[in-house]
C-alpha cells in the first residue's frame, strides 16, 4: 500500500472515530475529519506548484500542522524532509540544499524551552536574500517558506492560508494523483538522530515505511479501540512511523500531549484521555517515573507500550511495567535507515524475555551477526547485527558512497550496533561498535558497565565511556546523573564496583552531572562527553 491508499482504507473502517487529539492545542479530529484537512491541504500545497519527487521540508515541533502535512505531501507524492528541531541556521541549510528542498514549513517559535528559539532572526533571512545568510544564491531550490500562526511575514505564506487556498478542491484530480504513486517510490527523507555525528538523511518509501508501521503494531496488538500517547518527536522515525504512522495502520487514536516531551504534561494526558498506549525512549520513562507528582496521576488505563530508541535498563522496564501498569510494554530496536523496526518483543514474549532483551527478528526481514572478518558467528556470540529485507531504505539522500558503505552487494543493512542472538532468536544489542572501550587490550562494552551502575539506589542515569590514555590506549569515564536528593560520591561508586564487576571494568574517572547532553530524541551523546573529558584533562 501507499500512504494515501492506507489513509482511504482507515477512514472507510473507522470514519467516525477518533483519529487524532492534541491535548496543548485543544484540537480533535475524527478520521474522516482528518482526511478532509489532509486532502485541503494537498490540494493548497499542489496549488502552490508541488508535485510528485518535490521535496518539502519541515522543522517545527509536534503540533497538528505537522501531522496533516505527513499525510498531505504524501497524498501527492512531496517527499517530507524531517528535519531536527535542534538545528542551528546552519545545519538547517546544510538540510535543506543537500535535500534540495523546495519548500520549508516551519514553527515561528518553538514554545517548549527544549527547542531554540531563533525564528525570528531567521524569517528575514530565508525571505531576503543578504550575503552570507540563507538566501537565494545558497538556496536556489527554495521557492517557499510557510509559517505556522497568525503572523504573516514578508515574503513567506502562512499555513492557514495555502489551507484555504485547498478549499473546494477537486477530489477526482488529487485522487488520480495519488493512484499514480508507487509504493516503491521515496516519500520521506527522514534524518538519524545525530547520536555519534552529523545526522544522515535516510531516503524511504512508501513500502519501507507503511510495512514498518504495519510490523510494530502488530507487536502490541494495537486496534482501534486503542488510545496511544506519543510524546517523542514526530521529526524521528520513532514518532512519524511507529507513531502516527502505526496509528493509522489500526486507526488507532493518536494523542500528542504537547510540543515537546515534558513527563508532567505526558502523564496527565495519559490519564485524561485514557490512552492504553505509551511511547518513549528510557529517559523519558525515567522522567516521568521520578516526577514528584507522579503518584497522583491515574494510569490504570495503559496497557502497552513502547520503550526504544537506546538501551533500555532492565530496571526501568520492571519499574514500568509494575508501576506505569504497562504489563505488556515491549522493547523495540530499529534505526532510521531501516525504517525503523526490525527487533521487538510481542505481547506474549515472556516476560523475563521481555525486559532482557529486544525481542526477535519482525516478520520478513533477515538477520545476521557478522564477526570481524565478515563470517557468521554463532549462537550467542557476539559480533555487528547486519539486517535485510523490506525495511531496508533506498539510501542515503544524494550519497552513494556513504550508502555503500552501510549496504552491501547483498542488501545487509550494517548497522553499526553490537549485537548476540540466543538459541531462541532472542536478540541482546550490547552497544555501538564506535563505543567499545579498548583498555590495555581488553574490550570493554560500556552497556555492561551501564547496567550494572543502573543498580545502584542513587543512580538516576548513567553514561559510560572510553577516554584516550597513554598508558592503557583508553580508560573508563562515568558521567552520572544522581536521583534527586541524594548525593553519591566518586569513592561511594567506586565502592560499590569493588568485588561485584572486573578491576578492570571500574570506571577510573566518575563525574556528577546535573544533566546529559542528548539529541532532541532523548539519546546520550557520547561523543560530546569524550570531548568534554579530554578538554578537562588536558
Ligand atoms: P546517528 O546515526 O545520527 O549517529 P542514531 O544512530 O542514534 O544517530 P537513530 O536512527 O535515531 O540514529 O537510532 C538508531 C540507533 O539507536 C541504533 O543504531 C542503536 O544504536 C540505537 N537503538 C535503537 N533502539 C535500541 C534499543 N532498543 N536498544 C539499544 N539501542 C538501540
Ligand atoms: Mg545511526
Amino acid at each position: 500500500l501507499t500512504m494515501p491508499a492506507l489513509l482511504a482504507r482507515t477512514v472507510a473502517r473507522c470514519g467516525d472515530r477518533d483519529a487524532a487529539v492534541f491535548s496543548a492545542e485543544g484540537i480533535r479530529w475524527t478520521w474522516a475529519e482528518f482526511a478532509a484537512r489532509v486532502d485541503r491541504l494537498a490540494a493548497g500545497l499542489g496549488d502552490l506548484g508541488l508535485k510528485k519527487g518535490d521535496r518539502l521540508g519541515i522543522w517545527a515541533p509536534n503540533r497538528s500542522e505537522w501531522l496533516l502535512t505527513q499525510f498531505a505531501t504524501a497524498r501527492i507524492g512531496v517527499i517530507l524532509v524531517n528535519i531536527n528541531p535542534a538545528y542551528r541556521l546552519h545545519e538547517l541549510e546544510y538540510a535543506l540544499r543537500k535535500t534540495g528542498c523546495k519548500a520549508l514549513i516551519l514553527a515561528e517559535r518553538f514554545k517548549s524551552s527544549d527547542y531554540v528559539a531563533m525564528t525570528n532572526k531567521l524569517l528575514p533571512e530565508l525571505a531576503q536574500a543578504r550575503p552570507g545568510a540563507l538566501n537565494a544564491q545558497r538556496l536556489p531550490d527554495l521557492r517557499h517558506i510557510i509559517t505556522l500562526g497568525q503572523t504573516a511575514h514578508p515574503g513567506c505564506h502562512r499555513f492557514a492560508d495555502i489551507e484555504a487556498r485547498g478549499e473546494g478542491f477537486d477530489r477526482a484530480a488529487l485522487d488520480a494523483i495519488s493512484d499514480r504513486l508507487d509504493r516503491h517510490d521515496a516519500i520521506n527523507i527522514q534524518f538519524t538522530s545525530g547520536t555519534t555525528g552529523s545526522p544522515k538523511g535516510a531516503t524511504l518509501s512508501h513500502r519501507n515505511i507503511v510495512n514498518n508501521a504495519n510490523s510494530t503494531t502488530d507487536a502490541l496488538d494495537l486496534t482501534e479501540h486503542d488510545r496511544l500517547c506519543i510524546p517523542v518527536p514526530f521529526y524521528h522515525c520513532f514518532g512519524m512511523v511507529m507513531g502516527t504512522l502505526g496509528c493509522v495502520t489500526k486507526g488507532a487514536t493518536i494523542v500528542v500531549p504537547g510540543e515537546g516531551f515534558d513527563p508532567a504534561q505526558t502523564l496527565a494526558t495519559v490519564a485524561a484521555e485514557r490512552c492504553t498506549g505509551l511511547y518513549g525512549v528510557p529517559t523519558m520513562f525515567v522522567a516521568m517515573l521520578e516526577h514528584p507528582d507522579f503518584a497522583r496521576h491515574d494510569l490504570s488505563s495503559l496497557r502497552t507500550g513502547t520503550m526504544a530508541g537506546a538501551p533500555c535498563p532492565i530496571e526501568i522496564m520492571k519499574q514500568v511495567q509494575n508501576r506505569m501498569h504497562m504489563s505488556e510494554v515491549t522493547i523495540a530496536y530499529g534505526m532510521t535507515e531501516t525504517s525503523p523496526v526490525s527487533f521487538q518483543s510481542v505481547t506474549d514474549t515472556p516476560l523475563e524475555k521481555r525486559v532482557s532483551s529486544v525481542g526477535r527478528i519482525r516478520p520478513h526481514l533477515q538477520v545476521r551477526i557478522a564477526r570481524e572478518d565478515g563470517t557468521t558467528a554463532a549462537v550467542g556470540e557476539q559480533g555487528q547485527l547486519l539486517t535485510s529485507g523490506y525495511s531496508v531504505m533506498k539510501g542515503y539522500w544524494g550519497d552513494e558512497a556513504r550508502t555503500r558503505e552501510v549496504i552491501d552487494t547483498e542488501g545487509w543493512m550494517h548497522t553499526g550496533d553490537l549485537a548476540t542472538i540466543d538459541a531462541e532468536g532472542y536478540c541482546n544489542i550490547t552497544g555501538r561498535v564506535k563505543d567499545m572501550i579498548v583498555r590495555g587490550g581488553e574490550n570493554i562494552y560500556p552497556r555492561e558497565i551501564e547496567e550494572f551502575l543502573y543498580t545502584h539506589p542513587d543512580v538516576s542515569q548513567v553514561q559510560v565511556f572510553g577516554v584516550p590514555d597513554h598508558k592503557y590506549g583508553e580508560i573508563i569515564a562515568a558521567w552520572i546523573v544522581a536521583r534527586p536528593g541524594t548525593e553519591p560520591t566518586e569513592d561511594a561508586i567506586r565502592d560499590f564496583c569493588r568485588d561485584r564487576i572486573a578491576h578492570f571494568k571500574v570506571p577510573a574517572l566518575i563525574r556528577f552531572k546535573p544533566e546529559l547532553p542528548m539529541t532532541v530524541t532523548g539519546k546520550p551523546q557520547k561523543f560530546i562527553m569524550r570531548d568534554a573529558m579530554i578538554e578537562e584533562l588536558g
